[in-house]
């Protein structure tokens, strides 16, 4: 059941999404060659926790950490490690996970790590441009399709692959809630109604589609064929007055 919020809970919901804003905000200050991922888990732990938060992530079907730290062709669910430092011309995608007043905010960026190759730059900058494509269809009215229509045609464009196994999600009391949401068209015609808040969150690759889980963590996804992939994610409510992304800083 896709569930719409209330006045109270999207207001909650928008403060869960500023102290995500603030931990990116931080983020993108801090991420350069020679930082641990370890580190960059400390720092957003800690704000989030100063904020009165909790960290959505850590414990969440048993990962250990508050943030995900997902590098060069890793997709998504990267774990934070002492052992992993950044290095000049990596791409670092960071998910960050608040919950505040029992209500949720989720979102993804991704980071250059000092200077980044051309055509790395070029794919962070359409898959960003390929989330704002998917919020402007955030509205009530249209279906789920639109959005996941408006993200495959970004990604096309370019030739990018679009990781298939995962999507975007409804979000609010829980950080998984229904309903599922594609990142390319599967003639999806659920109708978005007002006050539906779905986190939106494409992963686009400079190769193909395909990803596999690390053996090894059994959390990190990587492209099978080990060109980088990058992440780009919002929790955006469908209001009457238009998308309204919560994962920002409140004015
Ligand atoms: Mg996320
Ligand atoms: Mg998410």
């Amino acid at each position: 059941m896709i569930n719409r919020k209330s006045r109270d809970e999207i207001k909650r919901m928008r403060h869960a999404g500023h102290i995500v804003a603030l931990v990116h905000q931080k983020m993108k200050e801090v991420v350069e060659p020679g930082i641990s991922t370890k580190e960059l888990d400390n720092i957003a732990m800690h704000i989030i926790k100063e904020n009165r938060a909790i960290p959505t992530f850590l414990g969440y079907a048993g990962f250990p950490a508050s943030i995900c730290t997902s590098i060069n062709e890793q997709v998504v669910h990267g774990i934070p490690s002492e052992d992993v430092i950044l290095k000049e011309g990596d791409i670092i995608a960071i998910d960050v996970g608040a919950t505040y007043g029992g209500m949720v905010g989720d979102s993804a960026w991704s980071y250059r790590v000092g200077k980044v190759s051309d055509e790395v730059d070029k794919l962070m900058k359409v898959t960003e441009e390929s989330l704002y494509a998917g919020i402007e269809q955030m509205r009530p009215g249209n279906v789920l399709d639109d959005i996941s229509k408006a993200i495959e045609a970004v990604a096309n464009r370019e030739g990018y692959g679009i990781v298939r196994q995962y999507g975007g999600h409804g979000v609010g009391h829980e950080m998984h809630e229904d309903p599922f949401l594609f990142n390319y068209s599967v003639g999806d015609n659920t109708l978005i109604k007002p006050n539906v808040a779905i986190a939106i969150e494409p992963m686009l690759n400079l190769g193909g589609d395909d990803v596999v889980v690390s053996q090894e963590d059994g959390w990190t996804v990587s492209t099978k064929d080990g060109k980088p992939s990058a992440h780009f994610e919002h929790t955006v409510i469908a209001t009457e007055d238009g998308p309204l992304i919560t994962t920002q800083l409140m004015k």
